[in-house]
């Protein structure tokens, strides 16, 4: 036995580690990245502008301007509270570090998986509520899962990942109503979305919002905000190291976000292509394609492995899921540019040929 071995808690041991396949010199599909970097007529003043940072200095600590910069992009009222992480995954992991030894975390199944990786670094019960055969929320066997297990806290990825698709907005209401728990509407796709819950913090003191900038184009970055009340904001920014948004993340995003206009647009040409993809794959028998408010589409097909394997010899790297789970005849393509997204459903369509 190593020293690791005999040292670390055991549940820790037994922690599948989150798996990141190497890209290089792959077409990424699977992580839902925009394909939009820093636009090349900005390449100059933005190097300009990020070296003028003092890297020997802290960062600011409450990242004031940065704060307003997200206010202002994404419209969050001033008498909201904003709290920001180095992407929403710390804050979804700070989250469980308000909860007591003991407390339980609820969310669906399938959902995003930090939600229950976190819980169990923290030691806290997770529950994961199965989603009927659309992927929609079962909201009798929920309320009841709320009765029973008293959930300290319920995620909802709103949309949700993977499987793509918003859940009635009327059932998270009542969800909401129904529990003491704080629930934490996870917005990663806002941008692609229909509906926000945001304006309903007024009306819920249990309700908060997470939203990411990965998903709208600035994946690197590593920035995420939590937004509730002023009262819970100002509470759970205690647990928040000092620090936690580096310098060259603040100025970046200061710089880059400033630029809604075109973070809009390129919303808007994610969202046509998302539209033109999951018309073209639907024409293709042996594929199942599923409506989506996000940047990327979830697909079943019974060869979901092999064309998998398929794709990634041709270059292409999508989302698979493991086997023995209800997703494993399904896969997940982050919807890219025009470009890229040819090449992908030419691949496809050769592999079904
Ligand atoms: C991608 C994603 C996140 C992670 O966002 P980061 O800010 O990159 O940590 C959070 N929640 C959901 C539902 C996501 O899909």
């Amino acid at each position: 036995m190593t020293f690791i071995d005999q040292w670390l808690r055991s549940d820790i041991r037994n922690i599948n580690a989150y798996h990141v396949p190497s890209a290089k010199n792959m077409l990424k599909m699977d992580a839902m990245e925009s394909p939009f970097g820093v636009p090349e007529e900005l390449k100059d003043e933005f190097l300009e502008y990020i070296s003028r940072s003092e890297v020997n200095r802290y960062p600011d600590a409450s990242a004031e301007e940065l704060q307003a910069t997200l206010r202002n992009l994404m419209g969050i009222p001033k008498d909201f509270g904003v709290l920001l992480g180095n992407g929403s995954d710390e804050l979804i992991q700070l989250l469980s570090l308000a909860c007591s030894s003991g407390d339980s975390i609820m969310s669906f199944e399938p959902s995003f998986v930090m939600y229950e990786l976190v819980s169990k670094f923290a030691q806290l019960n997770y529950h994961g509520i199965p989603l009927d055969e659309n992927f929609d929320i079962d909201l009798n066997a929920t309320l009841l899962a709320i009765k029973t297990k008293k959930p300290k806290l319920i995620f909802i990825a709103y949309p949700n990942n993977p499987t793509g698709n918003a859940f009635d907005y009327d059932v998270i209401r009542e969800i909401i109503q129904s529990t003491d728990a704080l629930v934490v509407l996870d917005e990663a796709y806002y941008a692609y979305s229909e509906r926000s819950f945001l304006t309903e913090i007024d009306n819920f003191s249990n309700l908060v919002v997470l939203r990411t900038i990965s998903k709208i184009g600035f994946a690197g970055l590593r920035l995420g905000l939590l937004v509730g009340s002023e009262e819970t904001i100002e509470q759970l920014n205690k647990l928040r190291l000092p620090y936690n948004i580096n310098i060259l993340t603040q100025v970046s995003a200061n710089f880059l976000l400033k630029d809604s206009q075109r973070i809009v647009s390129n919303a808007k040409i994610i969202m046509n292509e998302r539209g033109r993809l999951y018309d073209e794959l639907s024409l293709i028998p042996g594929l199942t394609v599923y409506p989506s408010q996000t940047n990327f589409l979830l697909v079943k097909s019974d060869n979901a492995k092999s064309l998998l394997e398929s794709l990634k010899e041709s270059g292409i790297l999508i989302k698979g899921f493991a086997i023995g789970t209800q997703l494993e005849n399904f896969i997940r393509i982050s919807v890219s540019e025009a470009k890229e997204n040819n090449v992908l459903l030419e691949c496809i369509k050769d592999y079904y040929g």
